[in-house]
């Protein structure tokens, strides 16, 4: 048996781990002691320190915010040109697409029919469920909006009343 320095607990000597330095060739404290000194004994973290930026870094840095400005200038000294560029791409794209459609019109038709025929369950589903939420939406805003629909129809029953009279 051997006391532990730090619990003064006395243990068995399995719970003491080895040291070769030591006269019994034994750690002084005990597992579990050591155990929490290990739990305890956590890194603080390190500070990030900034390494100072290298010749190449500074350099690069310099070349890149240069281009940026550049960039930037130009865009703003070309701001019509490029409006224009991009409104005749746009008119391109339209004519592109129009004469795709042309071009390819059984094709889309085609798919478009194979879409619908593989879908239609889908569709169908689709209608039938949406017909049903708006009937239930058109009915709570009527059941909602009571007052106000009946002063918008007066409201029309005098106009037409009017106009009949001009
Ligand atoms: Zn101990």
């Amino acid at each position: 048996m051997k006391i532990c320095t730090k619990c003064k607990i006395e243990l068995d000597e399995s719970n003491f781990g080895a040291d070769k330095g030591k006269k019994d060739g034994l750690r002084p404290d005990c597992k579990s002691c050591r155990k929490e000194v290990s739990k305890k004994d956590v890194k603080p973290k390190k500070h990030k320190i900034e390494k100072p930026k290298s010749e190449l870094q500074l350099y690069y840095e310099n070349k890149e915010r240069e281009r940026k400005e550049k960039n930037a200038k130009w865009r703003l000294d070309n701001k019509d040109k490029l409006k224009a560029k991009r409104e005749l791409k746009k008119e391109e794209k339209k004519i592109y697409d129009k004469e795709y459609k042309i071009k390819n019109i059984d094709v889309i038709k085609l798919k478009d029919k194979l879409y619908k025929e593989k879908n239609k369950e889908r569709l169908k589903e689709y209608r039938d469920t949406n017909k049903e939420a708006k009937r239930e939406y058109d009915k709570q805003y009527k059941e909602q909006n009571k007052e106000r629909i009946k002063e918008r129809d007066r409201l029309y029953q005098q106009r037409k009343r009017l106009e009949r009279k001009v």
